[in-house]
């Protein structure tokens, strides 16, 4: 079979393949550890399970208006206000299946052929796949492990060009779980101010999992409303990685033409999940924050344990649930009788000899590092790096 051009620029995702190539091992009776997804290991919250059932039971199983609930787009509204300060409407708002979505629709309505989207390194492994089947040009700008994955923001200015549409970025990051700074987000915002041909598509899904303080959106700048996307949902922060609701907020042109796309495809999200995602958002956070405080604690138990892999160098990192250690000092060498020269033969050895999936950091534009989800329990991140350390020591 022929496929097509635009289906030949992409590869498979590697945080799924990874994922895949460990259920398989699962399922062939091996104990494998799996570090390799992103998604929370906690249940959906019960009063969340409790909006759908409701609303299974009150018949709110019809298609639903294309861009989202009423319901839910004011739960949002009013989280905007809440949390950053910022008046919404709900025709700024969009609902789509999973922030996964909205991504693609956003590029997919404002990338066109041979224009360009800054992507700081590391970057989430979809986004470059999303720009690429859109036909769109990446323009990568590298990153240092020693600065904390902080964005060069002059590099990000001298990048800027009259084919620039998008800068695109996660903050709390996948896959560095670097946040970045108010002083380096009102830096973006001053840079982004003075190329009004430029929108940000900045990635907030990991909003809540914030180790340090109080999150910073950038849509709390000034001046910047109408060239900014900000994207977010419930799947990380709300441990609801399968109910697939995502949703993103911005200029009025931009949702209206996000709508007209994603009618042609999908239609509305799955109704019962948007209103279990209405509630995640109005509701208790008390289950995010019990969250959230499991993870700082296993996010300093894993900097510990893998501190003590030679080798292996780690930074603390602020946000999400992923480490991105530097593993390159260990290429060139050898390991049961083979030589490791990359992410990718840093992850099949682990993953065949100590059976641990982790996720090869060339997935995210950094072949120097692996990532590690620590999403898992304390005793499986034990025995993941106790095997870890055997297998390379
Ligand atoms: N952005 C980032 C940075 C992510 O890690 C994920 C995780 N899958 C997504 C977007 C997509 O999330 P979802 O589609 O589950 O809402
Ligand atoms: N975002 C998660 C990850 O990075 C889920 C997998 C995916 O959608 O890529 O592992």
């Amino acid at each position: 079979m022929n496929f097509t051009a635009r289906l030949n620029r992409i590869k498979e995702s590697l945080t799924i393949g990874m994922a895949k190539k460990a259920r398989e091992l699962k399922a062939e009776g091996k104990d494998v550890i799996s570090l390799s997804l992103g998604e929370p290991d906690f249940d959906t919250p019960q009063h969340v399970k409790d909006a759908a059932i409701r609303a299974i039971d009150a018949g709110k199983t019809k298609y639903t208006p294309v861009g989202g609930i009423p319901e839910l787009k004011s739960a949002i509204c009013n989280k905007f206000l809440r949390d950053y300060n910022m008046e919404v409407a709900p025709s700024n708002v969009m609902v789509s299946t999973g922030a996964k979505q909205c991504i693609m629709n956003a590029i997919l309505s404002i990338v066109d052929h041979n224009q360009e989207v800054i992507i700081p390194l590391p970057y989430w492994v979809s986004y470059s796949e999303m720009v690429n089947f859109a036909g769109g040009k990446c323009v990568f700008i590298p990153s240092k492990f020693e600065d904390g994955f902080a964005i060069d923001l002059e590099a990000l200015e001298r990048s800027i060009s009259d084919k620039t549409r998008v800068i695109l970025f996660s903050s709390p990051c996948n896959p560095s779980g670097s946040s970045l700074s108010h002083d380096q987000l009102q830096q973006i915002a001053n840079i982004v101010k003075k190329h009004p041909h430029v929108t940000v598509i900045s990635d907030e899904i990991y909003e809540h999992i914030n180790f340090e303080g109080e999150h910073t959106s950038i849509s709390q700048f000034d001046g910047i409303k109408d060239q900014l996307i900000i994207v977010n949902g419930v799947s990380k922060g709300f441990a609801m990685t399968g109910w697939r609701i995502g949703y993103m907020v911005g200029p009025k042109s931009i949702i209206a033409a996000c709508d007209k796309l994603q009618g042609q495809f999908t239609s509305g999200a799955n109704s019962i999940a948007q209103w279990a995602a209405a509630e995640a958002i109005n509701g208790d956070m008390k289950p995010t924050q019990h969250m959230v405080d499991t993870f700082r604690g296993r996010r300093d138990l894993i900097v510990e344990l893998l501190s003590e892999i030679p080798g292996i160098e780690t930074d603390t990192p602020k946000g999400a649930f992923y480490l991105f250690p530097k593993v390159s000092a260990l290429y060139g060498k050898e390991f049961g009788g083979r030589t490791i020269n990359d992410s990718l033969d840093f992850c099949d050895y682990i993953l065949n000899t100590a059976l641990v999936s982790l996720v090869p950091g060339v997935a995210f534009g950094m072949d120097e590092h692996v990532r590690i989800s620590y999403a898992s329990s304390e005793e499986e991140l034990r025995e993941a790096m106790a095997r870890i350390k055997a297998a390379l020591t």
